[in-house]
């Protein structure tokens, strides 16, 4: 390999800018995503819709990557997991059986000058950040105690009082003017049928997580399937939820996406498989090659109404270590209910003990949406390329050659001289088996930019010693190192890199 002999500093005041500092690197992450086609705000020429976004034509290449891994090494790795596809819609006796119409609810508290509505956990948990960074962290601590402990309870009026004596302000009006604390459900609920106002009978719910589908085809699957315990189901699929405190980009959305998979197992035995499946996601997340110390496990102390142990997997996002996925155990609870409001029995017949029962389940459940952010906050940098004689920056996005958008771009050095005819045959030979990219526009350093700020791993560039030698310049992504390689070694370079 040799390095780029010409500088690529000789390219662009496109990519000359400030470099982000750590506290707007978000804010520089989110441009991005908009400036190279990744997000957009949903409907943006109406202004938007708060906590709802688009994806544009490399997000949803990113996005899909992303989601055939997960689904492969769930599905393709393991033998005894396979996957469905249920509706959004569902019979709305599902989500009284699963608990949502009466537990999905995040205590919120309002300021009475501002009326900006708040969830309380964020409000204390904000709080406390602030006090941690002036210096107190003992007292940071024992907020964040003193809140865990009221919300196990379920106690809002001690979570009030917590406030009240903390003096916490809302970051709008400045005041200590709060109302009390009330439960809010975060489903969204429509009408099914041409007439509206028939009230609760008419009433459906846009699923708020992906698993009951997954539950209340338990025995489908393991019927036609010949499925044996223990064994899983998995599903990527869309879920809503009203969320109040909508901010943070697609971090917290109101539209999003679940990829959820549900491990059957034998009652006694979810110690157990809740340790294993919390080694196999960590190492799922790994395998990315993702940094393990920008990753740690957060136990739950208050669990969710169905499980009997509960951890977050978190990673290190630039707005702080935060939730991508959840490893739930979650007991026989959902099968058990759904039995009893469906009447049908949702058991198991396990030949190698004699025993029919309802199975325990392990519960993997990331966030798709999350997963994207994480892999872009991961991939994205910015590197100062200057010399002496003059200033220079890059942004370029890091991703897994697996994940990136497209995988190589082709350029030919000028426009004539039969250049463009070989390129078009590289295309050509490579695109059915990886997503690839064309273009002759612009000097090649500013082609290799703007292939950076996208993430693409491999640029190749056809120039007028490829038609003496049959050989072209491969020019690497993060190294921006350059070699020449004969035209038939590139699919069988890219296709290694993208195992
Ligand atoms: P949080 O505490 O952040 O609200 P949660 O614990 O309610 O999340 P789960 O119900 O366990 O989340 O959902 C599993 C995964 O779905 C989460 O780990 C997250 O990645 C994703 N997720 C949940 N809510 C949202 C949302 N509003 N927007 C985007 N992803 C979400």
């Amino acid at each position: 390999m040799i390095r780029a002999t010409r500088p690529e500093s000789q390219v662009l005041s496109l990519f000359l800018r400030p470099m982000a500092t750590d506290s707007n690197k978000f804010q520089a992450i989110i441009s991005h995503c908009k400036e190279y086609g990744f997000i957009f705000p949903s409907s943006e020429i109406y202004d938007g819709l708060q906590a709802v976004y688009d994806y544009g034509q490399m997000g949803s290449e990113l996005k899909k990557n992303i989601k055939d891994y997960w689904w492969n090494s769930m599905t393709q790795f393991h033998d005894n997991i396979v996957g469905i596809d249920a509706a959004i819609f569902m019979h709305p006796t599902t989500w009284k059986a699963s608990g949502h119409v009466d537990n999905f609810n995040d205590p919120m508290i309002d300021n009475k000058d501002s009326k900006k509505r708040y969830r309380v956990d964020h409000l204390i948990e904000g709080f406390a950040e602030d006090v941690r960074n002036a210096g107190d962290a003992a007292k940071a601590d024992a907020v964040l105690a003193s809140m865990d402990a009221l919300l196990a309870k379920d106690d809002f009026a001690g979570l009030k009082q917590l406030i009240d004596d903390n003096k916490m302000k809302c970051a709008v009006s400045g005041t200590c003017n709060w109302t009390d604390v009330r439960q809010f459900n975060l489903m969204f609920s429509t009408e099914f049928g041409s007439v509206s106002g028939e009230g609760e009978d008419n009433k459906v719910y846009l699923r708020p997580e992906t698993a009951q589908g997954i539950f209340v085809n338990f025995l489908n699957v393991q019927k036609t399937g010949r499925m044996k315990i223990p064994f899983g189901i998995a599903q990527i699929g869309k879920a809503f939820r009203n969320e109040i405190v909508a901010r943070q980009f697609i971090f917290r959305m109101r539209e999003f996406e679940q990829m959820e998979m549900q491990f059957f197992i034998r009652p006694g035995t979810q110690k157990e498989w809740y340790e294993y499946w919390k080694a196999e996601r960590l190492k799922w997340h790994l395998s990315l090659g993702l940094p393990a110390d920008k990753y740690r496990f957060h136990d739950h102390i208050k669990l969710a109404h169905y499980a009997d142990a509960a951890c977050d997997i978190e990673f290190e996002f630039p707005i702080g270590f935060k939730e991508v996925e959840g490893i739930h155990s979650r007991t026989d609870f959902d099968l058990k209910n759904h039995q009893e409001f469906s009447k049908k029995k949702q058991q198991y017949f396990d030949t190698e003990i004699n025993q029919n029962y309802i199975p325990y389940v392990i519960e993997t459940s990331i966030g798709l949406d999350r997963m994207f952010l994480l892999i872009m906050s991961n991939a994205y940098t910015e590197e100062d390329l200057s010399t002496p004689e003059k200033p220079d920056s890059r942004v370029v996005l890091k991703f897994p050659a697996k994940l990136a958008p497209i995988k190589m771009a082709v350029f030919p050095l000028t426009k004539k001289d039969g250049l463009p005819e070989i390129a078009r045959g590289i295309m050509d030979d490579c695109k059915k088996s990886f997503r690839c990219f064309y273009e002759e526009k612009d000097a090649i350093g500013k082609r290799y930019r703007r292939m950076d700020a996208i993430g693409t791993p491999f640029c190749i560039t056809v120039d007028h010693q490829t038609k003496e030698d049959n050989t072209v310049t491969v020019r690497h992504r993060d190294s921006m190192l350059q070699e020449r390689i004969p035209i038939d070694a590139i699919k069988g370079m890219v296709l290694g890199a993208i195992a």
